[in-house]
């Protein structure tokens, strides 16, 4: 490799592997300590009622403040988290941090929605979860009717009847369950037989192109119907224009979420729009 790159004009393949091989590497490491160094930050969108436009819910999205890299990605950083394992902590961090807030909230504002938290596959590889999390929402005094798992189908990597025993025992102590980005991939349907879900959320691949193809029309349109066949709440996701949230009107689709509705936002600025107080609520 080394004697082959000394070619014709190496140098900027060299470099360009190589930076971002170090860069990675550096992320590595320090990923490890951004928790207690303060640069993780939760930032939480609004999901809202399709038909009454009312704060519904909330998703809470990890942010990675680098002092020097500047803002990194989840997208970059997460899948680094589950290679190096440091998911578990993170998510742990992030579950009790979303708790926090909830607790926040709940003294300032007259009625506080659940919020949403994402999941990795790799955390159900830890066959202590559910104990974790029992502990994270009883030290924070939360109640987990409060919280929303969002899980995706990327479950391929662990046993799926273990998921479903982790998930029932999360659902028993009051957890909601959401499955995230459904429809991106290779969606296999018997997995909604069988995973105790209360909630779907349909990828923003289909919104994108939801006024523009007529397939992606009637797959939204299905998907939405099979859900309410199924008793799940139908949340759309990446809903940008006013056309795409008419059309979610039309096709009775329960929430939305989306640029066009509000971008995810630090926890000061949601409450300051979407949270009643108490003494302003009369
Ligand atoms: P996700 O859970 O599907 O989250 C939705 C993503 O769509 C977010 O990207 C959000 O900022 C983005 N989004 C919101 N509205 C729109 C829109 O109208 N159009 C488009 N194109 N995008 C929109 P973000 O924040 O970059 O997060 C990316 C992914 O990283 C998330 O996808 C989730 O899989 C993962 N992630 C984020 N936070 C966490 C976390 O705390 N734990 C774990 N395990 N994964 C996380
Ligand atoms: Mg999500
Ligand atoms: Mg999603
Ligand atoms: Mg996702």
């Amino acid at each position: 490799y080394e004697a082959k790159s000394q070619g014709a004009g190496p140098q900027l393949f060299n470099e360009g592997i190589g930076g971002a091989f170090s860069r990675k590497l550096r992320l590595e490491r320090e990923l490890r300590f951004a928790a207690e160094r303060g640069e993780l930050q939760l930032v939480y969108q609004p999901q809202v009622g399709v038909e009454s436009g009312r704060l519904e819910g909330m998703e809470s999205l990890l942010r990675w403040r680098h002092p020097e890299l500047g803002a990194i990605s989840p997208s970059e950083f997460i899948p680094i988290a589950e290679e190096t394992g440091l998911i578990r902590e993170i998510g742990s961090w992030v579950l009790g941090e979303a708790c926090k807030q909830l607790g926040a909230w709940s003294r300032r504002a007259r009625t506080v929605p659940a919020i949403a938290v994402n999941l990795s596959g790799k955390q159900f590889m830890a066959p202590d979860l559910a104990e974790t999390f029992r502990g994270i929402v009883r030290d924070a005094g939360c109640d987990p009717h409060q919280i929303v798992l969002e899980i995706t189908e990327s479950f391929g990597i662990v046993d799926m009847d273990s998921v479903i025993g982790v998930l029932r025992e999360l659902k028993g102590m009051g957890f909601r369950v959401a499955i995230d980005d459904f429809g991106k991939g290779y969606s296999a349907l018997g997995y909604l037989k069988q995973l105790p879900i209360d909630i779907l959320k349909i990828d923003k691949s289909f919104l994108s192109e939801l006024t523009s193809d007529p397939k992606s029309d009637a797959l939204t349109r299905a998907i939405i119907q099979m859900a309410q066949g199924m008793e799940l709440r139908v949340i759309a996701e990446g809903v940008e224009t006013p056309a795409q949230m008419a059309r979610l009107r039309e096709l009775r689709c329960d929430i939305a979420q989306g640029y066009y509705i509000d971008r995810p936002m630090p926890a000061g600025e949601l409450e300051a729009g979407y949270l009643r107080s108490p003494q302003r609520a009369k």
